[in-house]
């Protein structure tokens, strides 16, 4: 191409361009003359400057020069549209009327059983505890014998466990993960597990064949039974603003000595009332010294290391709280009811 024919060329681009960009009377037409004109792909300022490659050596200066000279009138002409388009966008927002009513928005919010869980994590956080978790679908030797339990517990009864098809088992407690953090990391342990887990019960008022639990494990040199009563009743003091608490002697396969551990009823102080069935203790969680038998199923050497553990179901806690009656209320996901106690 001849320097004169290019000159035309770039003319003709120009004023179609600028036809094109004023021509534009609102955001979206000013936006497709934009890619018509200068767009990167078949905008017409891109096609002049690729014809700038035909163009003899001695004339490419001067064709150049009247290819940027385009080039910038266009782009200069397309901010000022673009200001003045989308300035008359924002004169008409000023126009809205901000006295209409609000349309309503629903917000989601935390499961009360979410709440108890993170409330309880954020204490046992300060006492120097992580948080671990685990897989829901276990094998027996992690759910079951690796925890001590002889074959013929009652718990590996079918009526009790959700056996998997292919072999494996519905957690039924949250302890795997005890044993795969002892099998994960070398002692000093301080680990934290909340978790849903999986009975074979009937959904009532009182059980439900899913539900959250929460356990604790602490594995150290010298750890005693010193060191879980204290760790527990700083605990309670936190979350049930419990001034006293009582420990009754229990059993678990996994923990040797096993105990219970109960609060005083915060709602009658300990004289008896229809929460704490008249009893005045409120029981809470179930706890232990680690069964050194799980120790060692885990590779800890269990005559150098002791440790403690418990677990709690944070579902009555929530429902304690709350003054919930049926267990089924947390698990049925009825927004009207879970909205009343959202935070
Ligand atoms: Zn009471």
């Amino acid at each position: 191409m001849n320097l004169q024919d290019y000159i035309a060329q770039a003319d003709e681009v120009e004023r179609a361009g600028i036809d094109a960009l004023q021509s534009a009377t609102d955001p979206d037409a000013l936006e497709a003359a934009r890619i018509a004109v200068l767009g990167d792909r078949n905008g017409r300022v891109k096609a002049l400057q690729e014809a700038l490659r035909s163009i003899a050596k001695e004339d490419k200066p001067a064709a150049g020069k009247r290819f940027n000279e385009a080039r910038q009138r266009l782009e200069s002409l397309h901010a000022e549209r673009k200001a003045t388009l989308d300035g008359g966008r924002k004169v008409a927002g000023a126009n809205e009327d901000r006295s209409l009513p609000a349309r309503e928005q629903w917000h989601g919010a935390k499961h009360p059983v979410t709440l108890v869980i993170e409330e309880i994590e954020d204490i046992f956080r300060e006492l120097g505890f992580t948080i671990a978790q685990g897989p829901e679908a276990e094998t027996e030797w992690y759910n079951f014998g690796a925890l001590n339990f002889p074959p013929n517990h009652p718990a590996l009864d079918a009526h009790d466990t959700l056996y998997l098809e292919k072999g494996g088992v519905l957690r039924t407690h949250t302890s795997p993960v005890q044993v795969r953090t002892l099998q994960k990391y070398e002692p000093p342990i301080r680990v934290l597990i909340p978790g849903n887990v999986y009975r074979r019960d009937f959904f009532d008022a009182s059980h439900a064949p899913m539900f959250a639990q929460i356990e604790g494990l602490c594995v150290d040199e010298g750890i005693s039974f010193v060191d879980l009563k204290s760790t527990l009743n700083r605990f309670a003091e936190r979350i049930f603003g419990a001034s006293r608490t009582r420990f009754r002697p229990s059993f678990f396969p996994f923990t040797e000595p096993s105990a219970e551990m109960d609060v005083q009823c915060g709602i009658c102080g300990g004289s008896g009332c229809p929460a704490c069935k008249g009893t005045g203790w409120i029981e809470i969680l179930g706890s232990g010294m680690v069964h050194p038998k799980v120790l060692e199923a885990a590779g800890i050497d269990s005559e150098r290391y002791t440790g403690w553990a418990f677990g709690m179901g944070p579902g009555r806690i929530a429902i304690s709280r709350s003054g919930i009656p049926d267990i089924r209320i947390l698990y049925d996901s009825d927004v009207r009811f879970l909205e009343q106690i959202a935070e």
